[in-house]
């Protein structure tokens, strides 16, 4: 017998099942992984076929040297899957198969944990007549009695009963009247999240109405959803219940949210609600719990998975269903090598395997919406809030107004106002200012230079009355001190620009003073579980008015919030990106939806320099519809994405002529393709080399080839060809093609 072997090796050259004899005796399947000679080295492998015969000549073939683990560690659905995202990705399966398991598990740097462990190696009887026998008694018959009842027993337990018992165990083990083995124990994360029993709510009109469409598809072959609900419909609920039906069918569900430590409610719930047959993958776990809880779902054990984007790999059994909640979040796109889009991914699986895909959002994506409308989704709308309750009223504030009537706060005199009446009612509010970072940046008012960061083409942040006046960059972590003077004219105007939450929460701390207030950004998060603290403050109401960026606008639930201010509406319109708007009125719809989600009424500000743009008025009418129709024309007439794909090669290199050169034979090359490929290249719409907008990042400088072409094949086989290109190393660089990035800085 012979096996093909997907060797674990990422090389073009390289890129292609290897044949291996299978020695008298050993039994493998595929997806199991091997190891195996590799020229002169041992390598990891996965097995992909068997087969009865080969070409390969006898003395060139060589032997599996032996199994990794004594099972597949890769169920056939997902080998099928790696083998497709390799070539829709145009990359070698061995990169993508490393998507399908835990980081760790290869090159064997985990191992599952073993514990010394006692167990009875004699009946019941034979073990009281040796403790009758053994008139002396002591730890000897101690233990026998502990272990009487036939039960294996791990030695660290023994030891809290009986003081030093290894002596008196290895007698016993000695005499044949127990055995003392390593048993595989797994170790369990320990949870930071609290459990929440289940509501036990009876489901809305709304809400068993979607889930009657969606019962049918689970007990049949499948089918995709696209469930539409307003903010505080009560989304969580239809695929809770979904979730449930899926596990009494014996079948299995993964849920998606865009990050674990954004969704602690979420997690909560899940855990009350479904206990151990549960497994939440998230970040924070070791590299040991996470391979565990990897084997407890490969084994059956865990049967629903609650995880960020690379837990649609998961290797449940029997998958009944995938949801993907906040399905517009760009989390959602992998952005690194192999590149994915958990969406497609999950797509593709749920058609494989006959299972039932939900991709759930009050705002969805407009690629996802015109999907639906197109039928590829089902289409399940919601259009009511749980309870009837009412969606927040929206008013727009005009900025432009109030500087003209001197207000210089960067609160509207309205949104000030609302803010003392809340308080004065001792509710909650969250003010959005969707600024980053690197926005409050310093320059000098006499000359205009701008302190940047020496290592990225990026300007340094500035945080007000924190962290020592010192300046970081946001994109490598670079700091440094505020300089006194400015570097370039020696003049001393050298102040920071803009406000940022820091400044926002200044001024609510002058206006509400003795207010307790509460800061979620960039710098306030990055310590261990410090979403969860700040959350907790907010949620337990010691806090009452949060501030923060766009972070806090996903997925929270605080029924005690009933005003909702957007500081700065047009920062977020202002981004240089094609997808701007669409970011931009989810984020709005978003952190609009917060409020007003208990039984008290909610009011949300949104201040504004252009009132008049349309997605400030969708967004105030919370009109997701009008939105969606305007927004679809709009990529239609200017031939964005989805109706165009945009794509670049991107050059990184430390040297900036190196760079340079290597970008122009890419162009060049590029170019010569097309010439040979006439039928490639009127699928083409444009391609320019065009340096990116930030030509240094992280030491590097970079260098970009730009193109924008039709959805085709052609164009497909275009890429194809390119990645086979770059794959090549080239000295002194990076060379990426990305299609349809995240972001194009
Ligand atoms: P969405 O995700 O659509 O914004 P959620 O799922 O967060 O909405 O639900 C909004 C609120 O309504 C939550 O507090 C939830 O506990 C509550 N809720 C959901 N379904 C019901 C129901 N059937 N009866 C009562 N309350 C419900
Ligand atoms: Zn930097």
């Amino acid at each position: 017998m012979y096996c093909q072997v997907i060797v674990d090796i990422v090389h073009e050259n390289v890129a292609r099942p290897f044949t291996y004899l299978i020695p008298e005796g050993m039994e493998l399947s595929p997806g199991q992984r091997v190891a195996v000679p590799f020229g002169r080295m041992e390598k990891e492998g996965v097995v992909t076929a068997l087969t009865e015969e080969t070409d390969v000549s006898p003395e060139k073939l060589k032997a599996v040297i032996r199994p990794l683990e004594d099972y597949a560690a890769i169920p056939p659905e997902l080998m099928l899957l790696a083998r497709e995202m390799a070539e829709e990705n145009h990359c070698p399966m061995a990169e993508t198969l490393r998507l399908m398991m835990p980081a760790q598990m290869r090159g064997g740097r985990i191992h599952p944990k073993t514990e010394k462990t006692a167990c009875l190696a004699v009946s019941r009887e034979e073990a009281e007549k040796a403790i009758e026998e053994n008139k002396r008694g002591g730890k000897r018959n101690e233990l026998l009695r502990l272990l009487s009842d036939g039960n294996p027993r791990p030695v660290r337990e023994l030891e809290a009963h009986v003081k030093d018992p290894r002596e008196a165990l290895k007698k016993l083990h000695q005499d044949g009247l127990i055995t003392l083995y390593d048993a595989e124990t797994m170790r369990t994360p320990g949870s930071s999240f609290e459990e929440v029993q289940d509501p036990g709510y009876t489901l809305t009109a709304g809400q068993q109405e979607a889930l009657d469409e969606i019962l049918p598809a689970l007990a049949g072959d499948g089918g995709a959803f696209l469930l539409h609900g307003v903010t505080g419909s009560g989304k969580t609920e239809v695929f809770m219940a979904a979730v449930r039906s899926t596990l009494s069918a014996g079948k299995s569900a993964i849920i998606l949210v865009p990050e674990i430590a954004l969704t602690p409610q979420m997690v909560s719930w899940f855990r009350g609600r479904f206990g151990s047959v549960a497994a939440v993958i998230h970040s924070r776990l070791s590299a040991g719990e996470r391979y565990d809880e990897w084997r407890r779902i490969r084994r059956g054990e865990a049967r629903v998975v609650i995880g960020a984007r690379s837990a649609v790999f998961s290797p449940v059994r029997k998958l009944g269903m995938i949801v993907i909640d906040e399905e517009h979040e760009s989390t959602y796109l992998n952005d690194r090598h192999p590149r994915y889009d958990t969406r497609d991914v999950a797509l593709s699986r749920c058609r494989r395997e006959h299972a039932v895909l939900i991709l759930a959002s009050a705002t969805p994506s407009i690629l996802s919406f015109a999907r639906a409308r197109r039928g590829d989704y089902v289409l399940l709308e919601m259009p009511d809030r749980v309870n009837d309750h009412p969606l927040p009223e929206v008013e727009i504030a005009d900025m432009r107004e109030e500087l003209e009537r001197g207000n210089r706060s960067v609160l509207s005199r309205a949104l000030q106002q609302a803010l003392k009446e809340c308080a004065a009612r001792k509710e909650q509010a969250i003010l959005l200012m969707n600024r980053r970072g690197y926005h409050s940046f310093v320059s000098c008012r006499s000359c205009g230079y701008v302190v940047k960061c020496p290592n990225c083409d990026i300007s340094m942040t500035y945080h007000i009355g924190q962290n020592d006046g010192m300046l970081r960059c946001h994109y490598c972590g670079s700091a440094m001190p505020m300089p006194s003077a400015c570097p370039s004219c020696g003049g001393e105007y050298i102040k920071f620009f803009g406000a940022g939450t820091q400044k926002v929460e200044e001024e609510v701390q002058k206006l509400l003073p003795g207010v307790p207030t509460v800061r979620m950004d960039y710098d306030t998060t990055s310590g261990k579980d410090g979403h969860g603290k700040i959350l907790e403050e907010f949620r337990s109401g010691r806090a009452r008015i949060l501030i923060g960026t766009q972070m806090i606008a996903k997925g929270l639930d605080f029924p005690q919030v009933t005003l909702v201010g957007v500081v700065a509406a047009d920062l977020a319109l202002n981004l240089p990106d094609y997808r701007s708007r669409e970011r931009a009125f989810q984020l709005f719809t978003q952190v609009a939806g917060r409020a007003g989600r208990g039984s008290l009424p909610g009011r949300v500000i949104i201040q504004t320099y252009k009132p008049e743009d349309q997605v400030i008025s969708f967004a105030a009418r919370q009109d997701y519809r009008a939105f969606f129709e305007s927004e679809f024309r709009r990529r239609r007439n200017g031939l964005y994405p989805p109706f165009t794909k945009l794509a670049r090669i991107l050059v990184e290199s430390p040297q900036e002529a190196i760079a340079d050169r290597i970008v122009r034979e890419m162009d060049t090359a590029a170019r010569e393709l097309l010439d040979d490929h006439p039928e490639w290249r009127r699928k083409i719409l444009t391609m320019i080399n065009d340096p990116p907008s930030v030509q240094f990042l992280r030491g590097k400088h970079r260098r970009q080839v730009l193109m924008k072409t039709l959805v085709s094949p052609e164009t497909e086989a275009f890429f194809g060809e390119l990645s086979g290109m770059i794959a090549a190393p080239f000295e002194g660089a990076e060379v990426y093609l990305e299609v349809n990035p995240t972001t194009m800085i």
